[in-house]
């Protein structure tokens, strides 16, 4: 493989992404001595820093809200000497080790003998002109952020998952009725979430239902959202103040494309949970962690496990390929 030989010095590591995943290897690698650099990324401390109460990380048996675990995370990767940066990766070459990234136009790039992909994976949209153009104006994908500008007012969560059970009862704090809106009348949330769902007054199922049209463009707020009964075809109105997104998440690897072996849904494909492949083969010091890889368990738990392991792989590398 060929080598860049630059004045830019080149690092042990670089992990993408701040989230559950991300700061676990950081933690490992920066006990390590590796002085890993985090790369903060469009989302700081992911998907953590905008739940609420996470109540089955072990540890914390009354629960720790999820902005607080990700900011103790963050002050345990530093207190050992982990560099936190905002910025994101733009590219990278992986045919040439040490990998150069490219963060953007006007930024120095960095090199680094391995690196620790753990991007994670970002909201889903509808992708409906009309929620388009009132995000921000009564549509949102993040309840903790936005659920206080719900007060008093009737609302809509969209989604059959624990995101959407999830966002649902914490909104119940605000909102004086949710409407839960399932596309079809089986759930994936997992059933304590949907039986506490189920139980709360304020909360009201609507099965086999679709969003056709956010209203409320025209006022730059939303007034109502149309519906359509994917069964009857029927079509109402169910005029809510606000719509919160809980339809699932993207994963963030476009910038992999055609460098690493992507799923259908654009997960990085690993083997032994952390090795990417490219073409079917091993990437030689990259490795991926937490939901960026991982579509089955998703959970803070198992992204930190996998950010444990590929922070002990890299170490591994480098002991094998020298630093
Ligand atoms: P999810 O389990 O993938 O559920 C996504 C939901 O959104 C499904 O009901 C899906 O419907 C629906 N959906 C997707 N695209 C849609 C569209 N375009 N229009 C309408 N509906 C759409 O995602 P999640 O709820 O974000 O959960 C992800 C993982 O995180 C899970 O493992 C979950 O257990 C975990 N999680 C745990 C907690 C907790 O324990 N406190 C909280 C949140 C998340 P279909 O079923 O029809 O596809």
């Amino acid at each position: 493989m060929p080598d860049i030989t630059t004045a830019i010095p080149t690092r042990d590591t670089v992990i993408l992404g701040s989230g559950c995943a991300g700061l676990t290897a950081a933690i490992y690698a920066a006990r390590a001595n590796l002085k890993p650099l985090v790369l903060e990324g469009h989302e700081p401390g992911g998907q953590l820093s905008i739940t609420t109460l996470v109540e089955n990380f072990p540890g914390w048996p009354e629960g720790i809200q999820g902005p607080e675990l990700i900011e103790k995370m963050k002050q345990q990767a530093v207190r050992f000497g982990a560099e936190l940066r905002m910025a994101h990766l733009v590219s990278v070459d992986l045919s040439k080790h040490p990998y150069e990234l490219n963060l953007g136009p006007g930024k120095e790039p960095i090199h680094t003998r391995t690196l620790i992909i753990a991007s994670g994976a970002s909201a889903r949209w509808l992708n409906l002109p009309s929620e388009q153009a009132l995000i921000g104006h009564g549509v949102s994908s993040c309840a903790t952020c936005d659920g206080f500008f719900a007060m008093g007012k009737e609302i809509a969560v969209i989604g059959g998952g624990d995101s959407a059970m999830e966002e649902a009862l914490f909104l119940t704090r605000f909102a004086t009725r949710v409407t839960l809106i399932n596309r079809t009348e089986r759930f994936r949330a997992s059933t304590i979430m949907l039986e506490r769902a189920i139980a709360h007054p304020q909360v009201k199922f609507l099965s086999n239902t679709v969003v056709e049209e956010v209203l409320g463009v025209e006022e730059k707020d939303v007034k109502g959202l149309r519906l359509r009964n994917v069964k009857s075809g029927e079509q109402s109105i169910l005029p809510v103040s606000f719509m919160f997104l809980g339809v699932g998440h993207i994963p963030n690897a476009k910038m992999f494309h055609g460098q690493l072996d992507l799923d259908p849904d654009g997960y990085i494909v690993t083997r032994g949970n952390v090795f990417p492949t490219r073409n079917g083969e091993p990437v030689p010091g990259v490795f991926a962690c937490g939901d960026i890889q991982d579509r089955r368990y998703r959970q803070a738990i198992t992204a930190a496990g996998t950010g444990c392991m590929a922070a002990l792989e890299v170490e591994k590398f480098l002991e094998e390929h020298g630093r």
